[in-house]
């Protein structure tokens, strides 16, 4: 996130806070003039040790810093743990990797010391990938999801008797209204990132296992995800959990790529979280970070395109996904179908979805049995009222 954020300064956020809250304006005035103000907008997540009042209860509670530094489970109580725990949280902190202080990337842009609010700030870290990420988070939804309807999604799937009326347009509304939401959420991972918690690097060296060790973490990243993801799946079928929060996404019981992330907004959250976790537990290479958040996002985009173009019995692909939209118990992975096989969810793609130019009459019949099997699943999980409006009622 630090490089792509160093980017978004360089180039044009720089300016704009310096437009906005410049150093000597208004707002800076009444912030030199108002003491909460002047301690909030100094917050670094680093300086959390150098406020006054920390200080001073550092100081007079020495004895309880130190026992919390030689932890042992005695020395804990509840008067010493606050000490403890930012104790520990600072020895995490990799300090050379705190954003912001010193450009890593670009050389410093002539904006750069003008505003109020400078890069580290916390606030103007927040609000500036809550901003960022939210649009690249919809131009990554729009674009793929866009050129998959126009190359790759079978539009037959229009005429599948349980594809909704205006299917498409309430897909963008849920998916396009959702991101920001999930992306708000996820803002505390990301300014841990930025504040140096996580495992995240630059430097391919010797140190680092070289390329060997970036290239390992392609597989242990999508492992690793993927099993989290489908325990966290599995938890949103739940099925008081899956009425509050999963339910928005398999409204689609047929799909379009628009429904790629056609989420409850706490459900994507929920189901994005392996991809956050990853790097605070393992190494990981920045660039790959990027090109892996991109790569997922495609993933989820194709696996909802209805284009069955791989039946293979360890990935989980399109033809896997649409049965767990079309039968709601099955196959919860997202990558491959290991988790499903060895939690006894899978269900091998039906075989007739891989037939090329069937019949008209024939698909009918298909999609009649599919109906039929599905409504007796959607009865037991969502109860005999389906509230879904269907294209051909
Ligand atoms: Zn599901
Ligand atoms: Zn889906």
């Amino acid at each position: 996130m630090d490089i792509v954020l160093e980017v978004c300064d360089y180039y044009f956020l720089d300016k704009v806070y310096a437009t906005v809250l410049p150093k000597g304006g208004y707002v800076d005035n009444l912030i030199q003039t108002t003491p909460l103000l002047t301690t909030l907008s100094n917050f670094k997540l680093s300086n959390v040790f150098k406020t006054p009042l920390l200080e001073s209860f550092v100081s007079t509670n020495n004895s309880f810093v130190q026992d919390a530094i030689n932890f042992n489970t005695t020395s804990i109580n509840t008067s010493n743990l606050p000490t403890y725990l930012l104790n520990k949280a600072l020895n995490f902190q990799n300090k050379q990797d705190v954003y912001g202080l010193a450009p890593k990337f670009l050389p410093a842009s002539e904006y750069i010391s003008s505003s109020i609010l400078a890069r580290s700030n916390i606030f103007r870290e927040a609000l500036s990938i809550l901003v960022v990420t939210t649009i690249f988070g919809w131009l990554l939804y729009f674009i793929v999801a866009y050129l998959s309807y126009l190359f790759v999604f079978d539009r037959k799937i229009f005429n599948h008797p349980r594809y909704l009326k205006n299917q498409m347009a309430l897909e963008i509304h849920q998916a396009a209204t959702a991101i920001p939401v999930m992306v708000a959420l996820t803002n505390p991972f990301f300014l841990l990132e930025l504040n140096g918690y996580s495992s995240l690097y630059m430097d391919i060296n010797e140190c680092t296992g070289g390329w060997k060790a970036v290239l390992f973490q392609i597989p242990t990243f999508i492992l690793f995800t993927d099993c989290l993801i489908y325990f966290i799946h599995r938890w949103l079928h739940w099925p008081s959990i899956y009425k509050r929060l999963h339910k928005p996404h398999h409204k689609w019981i047929v799909c379009t790529p628009f429904a790629s992330h056609a989420f409850h907004p706490v459900d994507g959250w929920a189901q994005s979280l392996p991809y956050h976790i990853y790097p605070f537990l393992f190494p990981l290479h920045k660039v790959l970070y990027l090109f892996l958040f991109t790569f997922v996002n495609f993933w989820t985009v194709m696996i909802h395109d209805g284009n069955y173009m791989s039946n293979d019995p360890v990935v989980n692909g399109t033809a896997c996904h649409t049965i767990h939209h079309l039968y709601f118990n099955y196959n919860y992975g997202q990558f491959t179908t290991l988790w499903d096989r060895i939690g006894r969810s899978y269900r091998r793609p039906d075989d007739s979805l891989f037939v090329k130019d069937e019949k008209p009459e024939e698909i009918k019949k298909e999609w009649k049995k599919q109906v039929c099997q599905m409504e007796e699943i959607r009865n037991e999980l969502e109860g005999k009222v389906d509230d879904r409006v269907y294209v051909d009622q």
